[in-house]
């Protein structure tokens, strides 16, 4: 690097060595540059041309600038691809500089530190975690900075990775000192000093922010230290990236007991809002989120998605919401004069936050004074709906207590905001007439100042008798008189030439001059003055950001309450029974998503009961028999009603569960460099260590990822464990029949299999649910559904009669010895080994370990 430095590039550097992590954007004029390193990086990633500056020495600087016109996109761009953009202006007017500009970055754009809307999608939100671990807990703290949420959570090393799973973060803060920690899928992972995840600091910060004296007053209280500290960690680093400030409300404070956990995998398997196929980037279709959204505004359907992720776990809360939904689902018409009027409430929470920023334009507010118009005609609705059910006490009658329509925020938005208000404030009127006595003056001052100048056109045709002579304006010369070449003979002496043209000339005059000199004047304060008037209006509103966050919060929560009665009422649910009881009780559930894939009707319904009695089931049947679809619907129906929504089924009977697990066939997991077999085991040794009696297990095809024997072994003992040990209910879909057997053995456990019908040598798929176990796999007639060649089959159905009749696999069986022995002809090691096991007494690493010695000797036993 050369020795000399131009002035520019000292600030240059000054600035991008306290901004190290993030690109810069350097403003100079109407471009931002950028150097170096960062010009390289968006050349590559933005397809701009790199070219170089002279830096005054001997070396050139590469540099990469992009209009300020456009920058918005490409802060888009760079940003959805993971990068952080620091913004850095002007700060002084250049004309008024002495020397160099002063500049200053004003805002650091990251994923979880987004404001701009085409960084934002409404259905979801954009969280930003920070993550502190102290004494085995972890503190987490959540902000969502475009609506301005705030939530707190502390949670075990089991509760971390549901709860990152719900909040699918944008970006995650952790300690640098932080013991390898994983971080989320798709988050970027910023480290920060430890010292910042202080709780003690944090305190102070927190209650400043909040203005309060001390954290009880929000609900935070000694438990909470480690969130506190994580809070604290989140609020300085957003202050780092937003020096202005950023707008949060009071924390909300996550209490473990009241939601049902919900890990990646089961998310993830269940399809709640990606499908497994798709992946995000697939839109929702094929999800539950698309079954059940019907929400009118973004602020419901944020909070439908949250619900979804975080399901009740306590029988009064969820009664208290299907109540609510009960009641619109009883009242069709309460239902449609809330949806009509929630069809012009555009998304409150994010424009009151942009308000309270000082960042809302002036359609923004616009927009949100309408919304607030439609408010008295939404609480009309939920008045309506609660009259129905006369429920006192009920969560709908709770909110319309506390109800705050904003009018008189509203009204101050509509009185002083003109129609139809433009994007900006300049070149059209923004603030009404009648607003401010200074402005319309200005405004008749100029608008006279116009008429004046519309009269000099009458004057001078008569004064000159051109009868053509016309007044014109252009932003060059400002107002003119123009004379065609045939009348040039007319002008009279005190007109000055300005311009020639085509087919004459242009004069002024000085009354001409001294009139557009008053109109434009008085354009220039009426801009200003409109500016000022609209800072203000806006500085109004965002100071009432917690009551208008507040009615957000309402009218999402009806929004999404009605949304549930619209599609129970439309796809025919019913409203489950929950109870403090064991039992899990469902007659005539269907799938809500695979249902809606076929004509109406055709979807056939299935039965099941889990009971003290029988808590395991284990389903068999050949592929394609709806094995799977069965196991995901008893899944969503369970997570459906905790969520307090009413269920695709005749009758729902659903104790209140603690934990759901949902592991379905053999997921990859390439990106985190793990074998397919290792992530099952991985899975499967967690809920083996989460799960309690109250959980809901939900298996499909354990142990495919490896040998026969190995596979079945270890499903065997999975079972054994999840009847004899955790006794939770559990339905295990497997293509080993020989599981079948473990009933003999297990009281609880029942068979039950998908059944078909065979017609000659075909297969004929019924989907019903019938009690005992299927005898055959019938995988060679999937072969031949999936088009297997004619004489291939011919072949393995020759080769599966050899093998049954060698018993090289033993099919399930009836000699008496068989039974008392289990699945094998004589015990097997492996078995034996399993059954001497304290799972209770394992780590999950050592249950790896474990498994994967089992798995070796198994394969060499086999
Ligand atoms: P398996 O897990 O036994 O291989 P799936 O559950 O994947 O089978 O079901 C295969 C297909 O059968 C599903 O995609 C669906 O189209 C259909 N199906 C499953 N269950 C039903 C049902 N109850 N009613 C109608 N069709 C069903």
């Amino acid at each position: 690097m050369s020795a000399v430095v131009t002035p520019l590039m000292q600030q240059y550097r000054d600035i991008k060595s306290r901004h190290q992590d993030a690109i810069l954007f350097f403003r100079m004029g109407e471009f931002y540059e950028m150097f170096y390193d960062d010009a390289e990086t968006a050349s590559r990633t933005l397809g701009l041309t790199l070219t170089s500056r002279n830096n005054g020495g001997a070396s050139d600087v590469p540099l990469a600038g992009v209009p300020v016109k456009a920058a918005a996109d490409y802060v888009r761009r760079l940003v959805q691809q993971g990068f952080r953009v620091a913004i850095c202006e002007q700060v002084e007017d250049p004309r008024l500089a002495k020397g160099i500009v002063r500049r200053e970055v004003i805002e650091t754009v990251t994923p979880g530190a987004a404001l701009a809307d085409d960084l934002l999608d409404g259905g979801r939100n954009n969280y930003i975690c920070a993550i502190a671990f102290v004494d085995d807990c972890f503190g987490i703290a959540a902000a969502d900075i475009s609506t301005g949420e705030l939530r707190l959570a502390v949670v075990d090393a089991r509760g971390i990775e549901p709860l990152l799973a719900r909040l699918a973060p944008r970006e995650l803060l952790v300690a640098s000192s932080h013991p390898n920690f994983g971080g989320a899928e798709g988050a970027l992972t910023t480290e920060r000093e430890a010292w910042e995840f202080d709780a003690t600091l944090a305190r102070e910060d927190l209650a400043r922010h909040f203005g309060v004296l001390g954290l009880d007053g929000l609900g935070i209280g000694t438990d909470d230290e480690a969130a506190v500290g994580a809070a604290g960690a989140l609020l300085r680093y957003l202050k780092e990236l937003q020096p202005a400030g950023v707008s949060l409300a009071r924390p909300i404070v996550e209490r473990a007991a009241g939601v049902l956990p919900l890990d990646e995998m089961t998310r993830r398997n269940l399809e709640l809002i990606e499908s497994l196929r798709g992946g995000a980037t697939q839109g929702t279709a094929g999800t539950l989120i698309d079954v059940l959204d019907r929400t009118m505004t973004p602020m419901g359907a944020r909070m439908l998605r949250q619900w979804l992720l975080a399901p009740l776990a306590n029988k009064t809360a969820i009664d208290a919401r299907l109540d609510a939904v009960d009641s619109f689902a009883q009242s069709p018409i309460a239902r449609e004069t809330l949806r009509t009027a929630l069809a012009g409430v555009r998304d409150l929470e994010r424009l009151g936050t942009k308000a309270a920023l000082g960042r809302s334009t002036p359609r923004e507010l616009a927009s949100l004074g309408a919304s607030l118009s439609r408010l008295p005609a939404v609480r009309d609705s939920l008045q309506d709906a609660v009259g129905v059910r006369g429920a006192s006490g009920s969560l709908l009658e709770e909110r319309l207590h506390q109800w705050d329509d904003c009018g008189d925020i509203g009204d101050d938005i509509r009185r002083t905001l003109i129609e139809n208000a433009p994007i900006a404030v300049g070149d059209d009127p923004t603030i009404a007439a009648g607003v401010d006595p200074e402005l319309d003056e200005l405004r008749s001052l100029r608008d006279g100042g116009r008429d004046s100048i519309a009269r000099i056109q009458a004057d001078e045709r008569q004064r000159t008798g051109i009868q053509s002579l016309k007044v014109g304006f252009n932003k060059v010369f400002g107002y003119y008189i123009e004379v065609t070449k045939s009348n040039l003979a007319l002008v009279p002496s005190d007109y000055q030439r300005r311009q020639t043209i085509t087919n004459g000339e242009r004069f002024v005059t000085p009354a001409l001059k001294s009139h557009e000199e008053r109109v434009l004047t008085a354009s220039e304060r009426i801009e200003q003055r409109e500016r000022e008037l609209f800072d203000a209006l806006r500085m109004r509103v965002g100071r009432q950001v917690a009551r208008l966050q507040a009615a957000a919060g309402t009218i999402a929560m009806a929004d999404v309450l009605a949304s549930l009665a619209e599609v129970a009422m439309r796809e025919g649910y019913a409203r489950p029974r929950i109870t403090n009881d064991f039992a899990l009780r469902i007659s005539a559930g269907r799938h809500p998503v695979v249902e809606r894939m076929m004509a109406r009707d055709k979807f056939v319904p299935n039965d099941v009961d889990l009971t003290q009695d029988a808590f395991v089931i284990v389903l068999t049947g050949p592929n394609m028999a709806g094995k799977s679809t069965v196991l995901r619907q008893v899944g969503l129906i369970a997570l459906m009603a905790h969520v307090g929504s009413f269920v695709p089924a005749a009758d729902a009977e659903i104790g209140v569960l603690d934990r759901l697990f949902t592991r379905v066939g053999a997921s990859d997991n390439l990106a985190r460099g793990q074998s397919t077999f290792m992530v099952e085991m991985a899975e499967t040794s967690a809920i083996l260590h989460t799960a309690t009696a109250r959980s809901l297990v939900l298996l499909d095809e354990i142990g495919r990822g490896t040998s026969t024997y190995d596979g079945v072994s270890i499903a065997w003992a999975v079972t054994e464990h999840l009847h004899n040990e955790t006794r939770c209910k559990t339905i295990f879909a497997t293509h080993y029949h020989e599981l079948t057997q473990l009933a003999d053995e297990l009281p609880a456990l029942r068979n039950f299999n998908v059944a078909v019908r065979e017609v000659g040598d075909r297969i004929l798929f019924v989907h019903r649910l019938e009690p005992g176990g299927a005898d055959r796999s019938y995988g060679i007639e999937v072969g031949r559904l999936a088009g297997l060649p004619g004489p291939l089959l011919a072949r393995a159905r020759e080769l599966l009669r050899l093998l049954e009749s060698e018993q090289l696999v033993r099919p399930n069986t009836s000699s008496r010895a068989a039974h008392q022995l289990g699945l094998f002809s004589q015990v097997h090691p492996v078995v034996e080994r399993l059954a001497g096991l304290e799972l209770n007494d394992l780590t999950p690493i050592q249950a790896l370990n474990l498994l994967a010695d089992l798995a070796q000797q198994a394969k060499e036993k086999a």
